[in-house]
């Protein structure tokens, strides 16, 4: 076995035990990377030289008999919109060309003082906002398990690069399903904690009532390590939440026999392929031969959880973004008078998508639609919260699809922004609550209209919970893997080898 194919875990129990060094560890993700980066353009940039200090600190500290941390050697990659002192942070996009953070991220300074080594910055869609990383300013992601596919988004550089092997873990941002999409596209796990969870202190906001950093690795055990590494109170971010951080990664094995699970039906009025219902019902017949219990629920709000996301995500990224002037920030175009710069800024650093969602969210909250608008959504808001609340006053956990189809084709999305928004169906009413929701990988699929031609992709199933109750959505994530775990070990295994001899991806304009 390749030292890039270790677990998370595995990595940090053999650093600590003397039986491999960090900097091996890190050599071994580095060649990997030279490797396979040309086939799937996971990385806007790769940080050799800081991650070899990191890597010669973890082990200089386990010479000297010091506990190096819980991440001991484990090298994670950090989506670029993440901040980390002296490095580039481009967040998808040209506004942010050349910016060199001046600060640490609070969830990234955890993971080095947990002896985590940071190994480089990965592709998104520009400023979060996305589901496929085509919405990046710089290049399209691709997903390992089919480079003519995207990886999800918009945290898809983060799922490529933990799925091919290049990264043991890595760290993504989730407003509206960007750790969980692209870890259910990826075959991979992604969690997006409770609001308040982990710090966000550091991360570029994109819609701060919504956003959380978490972390994707191949495992629940991994997601569940990074997240003890990153997770707690921080004084620097007054929504993170004074709650005790649990040790989960060594709580997971409890048995699920009793747990009830409810499965709401709004989110299977929505275009969910055969393929992925497919794979959904088979990871609910084995949960179900465990003991849990499974029962059908409704909340009925959800049908609105589209819409209102998309009224108050754009109208909080039109007020975030408000400060790419052209003054503080990134790129600046000198015009006559600070008008001109601040629009000729602003039309050259901001891509479509981005410009499409700053004029929405204005619209929204201009004096006359306010009300209309954002004021009609924020109450819409609460009623979802609400049935969620409901719901888990019966059941322990919920359970969807993580996406209604597998991995779609680069460039296949019509000129209709509405199609591709659509998508995030069964993702965003999680972050409208405020609640944690993991995506394990329980099966796999061929895409749809694609019948017979054995090509088929992962699909995630989605465990939502109570408002803190990470625990719970990690116990519940740790049984599934086993359903799947030759199945998965097989078909990585190939998908890692094709990788190699995958074409190099074009540049794109
Ligand atoms: N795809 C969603 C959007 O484009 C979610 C993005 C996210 O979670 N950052 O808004």
């Amino acid at each position: 076995m390749e030292l890039w194919e270790l677990s998370a875990w595995e990595i940090a129990e053999k650093v600590k035990a003397k039986e491999i060094s960090a900097q091996e560890v890190l050599e071994a993700h580095l060649s990997r990377i030279s490797e396979v980066e040309p086939a799937v353009c996971a990385f806007l940039s790769v940080l050799e030289a800081e991650a070899r200090i990191a890597a010669s600190r973890v082990d200089a500290k386990i010479a000297k008999g010091e506990d190096p941390g819980i991440l001991a050697g484990v090298p994670c990659a950090l989506k670029d919109n993440l901040n980390m002192k002296g490095t580039s942070c481009t967040c998808g996009s040209k506004m942010l060309e050349g910016y060199i953070s001046p600060y640490t991220a609070t969830a990234v300074a955890r993971i080095s003082e947990q002896g985590g080594v940071i190994t480089g910055k990965t592709n998104m869609d520009e400023f979060a906002m996305g589901s496929s990383t085509e919405r990046s300013a710089y290049m399209v992601t691709r997903n390992p398990w089919d480079v003519d596919r995207v990886p999800g988004g918009s945290s898809g550089g983060s799922g490529a690069a933990v799925a091919s092997g290049m990264s043991a873990l890595a760290l993504g941002s989730d407003t509206g399903g960007s750790i969980r999409q692209p870890a259910a596209f990826t075959g991979v796990v992604g969690i997006k904690p409770t609001y308040g969870r982990v710090s966000r202190y550091g991360l570029v906001a994109f819609a701060s009532s919504l956003d959380q950093i978490g972390p994707l690795a191949r495992s629940v055990r991994d997601a569940a390590l990074l997240l003890e590494a990153i997770a707690g109170f921080d004084p620097a971010d007054p929504t993170s939440a004074e709650r005790p951080v649990v040790p989960w990664s060594k709580r997971l094995g409890r048995p699920v026999k009793g747990l009830r699970a409810g499965v709401p039906k709004e989110f299977f009025g929505f275009g969910v392929t055969e393929g992925v219902r497919s794979a959904f019902s088979n990871a609910l017949s084995h949960l179900a031969d465990m003991g849990v219990i499974i029962e059908e629920t409704s909340l009925p709000s959800l049908a609105y959880a589209l819409d209102v996301y998309y009224v108050i995500a754009p109208a909080e990224a039109s007020s975030n973004l408000g400060r790419f002037d052209g003054v503080r920030y990134g790129l600046s175009k000198r015009g006559k008078g600070y008008l001109d710069m601040y629009r000729e800024t602003r039309g050259e650093g901001f891509g479509p998508e981005v410009r499409r969602r700053i004029m929405l969210g204005t619209f929204a909250l201009s004096a006359d639609q306010y009300e209309a608008y954002y004021l009609r959504a924020a109450k819409i808001r609460t009623l979802i919260r609400r049935d969620f609340e409901r719901a888990f006053e019966t059941y322990d956990v919920l359970l969807s699809p993580t996406t209604p189809t597998v991995a779609f084709k680069i460039g296949e999305e019509s000129g209709d922004p509405m199609t591709r928004y659509l998508a995030d169906v069964m993702t965003v009413s999680v972050n409208l609550a405020g609640i944690p929701a993991l995506s394990v990988p329980c099966g796999f699929a061929e895409p749809s209209g694609e019948g017979g031609s054995g090509r088929e992709l992962p699909c995630g199933l989605q465990i939502m919970g109570k408002r803190f109750d990470e625990e719970t959505v990690l116990t519940a994530g740790y049984v599934v893997e086993p359903f799947i775990r030759e199945e998965m070990e097989e078909k990585s295994a190939r998908m890692r080898r094709n990788l190699i001899l995958a074409k190099e991806c074009e540049p794109v304009d």
